[in-house]
């Protein structure tokens, strides 16, 4: 049991578990590959001014939900709540503007939130995401919307629904907020708390408030407020997909949390998910860039939460290879018959067999039953008897079959017989 208890809202990833992780990571990095992207890491840590700037004062990530604390050095560091900000920082910082235009980025790892957790909702959780720097057009757009549809489609996954929308410009969207603000005064006193104070510093979330989804519902949408550079954008983007046969619906209750967004903004939903059924979102940030400090740099991409993945991949039934299954334990017991079991041991990883050499000192009866536990698809042994005759006795752990085989022979017959079951 232990003494120390690991938080709430963070989770120990293993044995079972660990084979959708593999399996995620995998697909998405073959297929971001595909697309000519290429990995990006950066600190887990950033500076919280950062996350300011970029996310914004008014969000309720930066609100309430980071880990920030003080550093050793009095510097205000903050365990970074998303993705987006730090590529955007490192791209600026290491003048990647000068790699060429567009550049095309994708990360893997962990965030940080302190939210109260449920499922599918962690304080530490896990997102796969993809930037694309440098480019402001539509098939930009477009690709990056093709690009998720596939990789959901790579995992098994088909009980999903794309919805985009257009959250416009730093040119038409203040007519739009003036026209929510219209809309919404009347109604403010019947509004929940959060939307109350959301009014004054982030109104278009009220559309996407849980609480108060009837109002919303008669709100006057931004699709009709775009100035002709965002309606042009937005029509293109979706001729596009429409032309490959993207199925997808047009939103317009998505506006996304985060502050900057502009022209494009999409969410994947799974259909068996309940309450947190998003599963993918992203969409065009123009200014960002430029917000920290870097040359205006138009940009568009998108995160994908690992864990949601993982339970909309379970509510499918999807199923998926257990890369850590052994294929071989080998048990050994007698006068220099370890270093004869070391030897076949890389003989047989040699051979891209998965290996699990017996490291205590044990009777062979307790070798076979740790070759169990580790769920060992077949037991090579060596004993006295084996390393006169230069043979190994090979017992199959599923069907019970046992043999002797001369040493020379054993990783060809262990290969075909593991390919074979
Ligand atoms: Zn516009
Ligand atoms: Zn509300």
């Amino acid at each position: 049991m232990g003494q120390y208890k690991k938080f709430k809202g963070t989770q120990d990833i293993f044995g079972e578990e660990s084979k959708y992780w593999y399996f995620i990571e995998k697909k998405s990095r073959e297929i971001f590959l595909k697309y000519g992207f290429k990995e990006i890491k950066t600190p887990i840590i950033e500076p919280t001014e950062l996350f300011k700037r970029s996310v914004g004062e008014s969000t309720d990530i930066v609100q309430k939900e980071m880990y920030t604390f003080e550093d050793k050095g009095g510097r205000s560091v903050t365990l970074r709540p998303e993705g987006t900000a730090s590529v955007v920082r490192a791209y600026v910082e290491n003048s990647m503007i000068n790699l060429g235009s567009p550049i095309k980025l994708y990360y893997i790892g962990p965030m940080f939130r302190y939210e109260k957790p449920q499922a599918g909702r962690l304080r530490q959780f896990h997102q796969i995401g993809i930037e694309i720097f440098g480019t402001d057009t539509p098939i930009s757009d477009a690709e990056t919307i093709i690009l998720a549809d596939e990789l959901l489609k790579s995992l098994g996954l088909k009980n999903y629904k794309i919805k985009i929308n257009s959250i416009g410009c730093k040119k038409c969207r203040p007519k739009y907020r003036e026209a929510l603000k219209e809309y919404y005064k009347t109604l403010l006193p019947n509004l929940c708390h959060d939307c109350q104070k959301r009014y004054e510093t982030n109104i278009m979330r009220l559309l996407d408030c849980k609480i108060d989804r009837e109002y919303a519902k008669k709100a006057p949408i931004i699709i009709d407020h775009l100035c002709d550079d965002c309606k042009t954008h937005f029509n293109k983007v979706i001729n596009y997909l429409d032309s490959m046969e993207i199925k997808y619906e047009i939103d317009p209750k998505i506006v996304r949390g985060l502050d900057y967004y502009s022209k494009t903004a999409f969410e994947i939903e799974h259909t068996g998910l309940g309450a947190q059924s998003v599963i993918l979102g992203g969409g065009r940030y123009n200014s960002l860039v430029e917000e920290i400090g870097g040359k205006e740099t138009p940009a568009i991409g998108f995160g994908m939460g690992i864990e949601r993945i993982i339970l909309a991949l379970k509510k499918e039934n999807v199923e998926i290879d257990n890369p850590e299954k052994i294929d071989v334990y080998i048990a050994y017991s007698g006068e220099n018959t370890d270093i004869e079991a070391l030897k076949l041991s890389k003989m047989l990883k040699n051979e891209g067999l998965k290996v699990f050499l017996n490291l205590s000192e044990r009777s062979i009866r307790n070798q076979m039953k740790h070759a169990n536990k580790v769920n060992a698809h077949f037991v090579a042994i060596i004993g006295e008897n084996e390393l006169k005759t230069d043979t190994v006795t090979i017992k199959n752990m599923t069907t019970g079959e046992q043999f002797e085989v001369e040493k020379f022979w054993v990783p060809q017959i262990l290969k075909e017989k593991s390919l074979l079951e």
